[in-house]
């Protein structure tokens, strides 16, 4: 799936970043054991960086000579493939510099990227070391498509990019109390998610969210798909003007939407650019961060969450199936929340029925998914967590806008 771009030339030249302290720390031996041997024969030609430190690969990326290489790959986790995009779009040139290849070898605790290209390309899941051959066979093929990415804007008037997800909840709460699970490596996050569970607590916060227009989605099979998600049409698509909540018996679905209440409208013309002064392709659907949005957004009416997981790959974890429709460059971003009043048990039952992706089709009166072009998450007070792409970022209100096909991924 997803445009396929280009190859890569014969020989091609790449910058290989390894994170000699991803996943279980074994990520050198890794790279001696199976991508070395793998590479020389295939006529990848590859200078090797092992990352000494945290922001080691974003400024060897914002100061490299990009004509040099092929493509930048990094073998790590997911955080340190977020580095290189943001090194690669903090740069001057950063319209030419986004169109390197890109590529991933998976070593770390978190490999969801790397299991997304894996399953686009139509083979059975597999995780750990298989996954890692798989993808470097991938790399090897060299064959380049274009790739999503989000930009966020977050309170403090920070910009940064994302190809993965944006967290908030039990999700990033998992994330990050399962970093001292990491020597158990892809096994983290069932850990993690088993432990969060015997505390599973409620957030309080104001989402809404642009839908994904059907005019723009290059994949209509998709919004057919989102249409046929609202499983009681006739009686959510009546607008409720007494009732501001929906009763969730009646609407168990994306068809929240339809009954949520639209947003004031800014008075005046189109809103002002929340990116007018930043490096990076300007965001046109989001406006200030502390300024109203548009009309056409939508606010999601409950204001008490258990999670909520913007998703632009379809895997959350190697073996976390979050998104199955999900393709490299579908240009959608989806957004799943889980709404309070969840058991234990159901919860669990959903992040069981995630391994397969089959969640959706639980029933679950408390699960919604729904495609959007952009979002704003704006958390109640008091402290929390974000993670964007698996990393924390400041805690706060936070919005989102899909790039569709901005980067490229070699992808196979
Ligand atoms: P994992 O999935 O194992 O967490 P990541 O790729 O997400 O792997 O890496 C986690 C973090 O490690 C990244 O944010 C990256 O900046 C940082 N990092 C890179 N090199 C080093 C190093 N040598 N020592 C410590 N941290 C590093
Ligand atoms: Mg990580």
């Amino acid at each position: 799936d997803g445009v396929l771009l280009s190859s890569l030339p014969r020989p091609c030249r790449l910058m290989l970043f390894v994170n000699p302290q991803s996943g279980k720390g074994q990520a050198l031996s890794l790279y001696d054991n199976h991508i070395r041997r793998m590479f020389n024969e295939a006529g990848v030609i590859h200078t090797l960086i092992i990352t000494e430190r945290q922001n080691h690969a974003r400024e060897r990326v914002r100061d490299a000579e990009l004509s040099q290489w092929d493509a930048l790959v990094i073998m790590s986790g997911d955080g340190l493939l977020h580095e290189v995009i943001n090194g690669l779009l903090e740069r001057p040139d950063w319209e030419e510099a986004i169109r390197t290849p890109l590529g991933i070898l998976p070593s770390g605790s978190g490999n969801a990227l790397a299991a997304s290209v894996h399953y686009y390309s139509g083979v059975p899941q597999v995780t750990s070391e298989e996954l890692l051959v798989s993808c470097g066979f991938l790399l090897c093929k060299g064959l380049v498509s274009h790739m999503d990415l989000v930009s966020l804007h977050l309170s403090s008037g920070d910009r940064l990019f994302s190809f993965l997800s944006l967290a908030w909840g039990f999700v990033a709460d998992v994330d990050v109390e399962s970093e001292k699970y990491r020597h158990a490596g892809a096994a983290r996050f069932t850990v993690g998610t088993l432990v969060r569970l015997a505390s599973l607590r409620i957030y309080k916060g104001k989402l809404a969210y642009l839908p994904a227009s059907w005019g723009r989605s290059k994949d209509n099979a998709l919004q057919k798909g989102a249409a046929a998600f609202c499983r009681n049409p006739p009686s959510c698509l009546e607008p409720s003007s007494s009732a501001k909540q929906p009763s969730e018996d009646s609407c168990p679905n994306t068809c929240h939407s339809n009954n949520s209440l639209k947003l004031r409208r800014t008075e005046g013309k189109s809103p002002q650019s929340a990116t007018k002064d930043l490096p990076g392709p300007p965001d046109t659907l989001l406006p200030p961060l502390d300024q109203p949005l548009p009309s056409d957004w939508v606010l999601v009416p409950e204001e008490d969450f258990v999670l909520m997981l913007a998703m632009y790959q379809s895997h959350l974890a190697e073996d976390l199936l979050a998104a199955p429709d999900a393709r490299l460059d579908d240009g959608v971003i989806h957004l799943f929340y889980v709404t309070a009043g969840i058991s234990r048990n159901a919860l669990l039952r959903l992040f069981l029925a995630m391994e397969k992706g089959t969640h959706l089709q639980t029933n679950c009166q408390h699960l919604v998914h729904v495609k959007v072009q952009a979002l704003r998450l704006e958390p109640g007070t008091g402290k929390g967590i974000i993670t964007v792409d698996g990393e924390v970022v400041e805690y706060g209100a936070i919005q989102a806008e899909v790039h569709g096909g901005l980067g490229r991924l070699i992808s196979g």
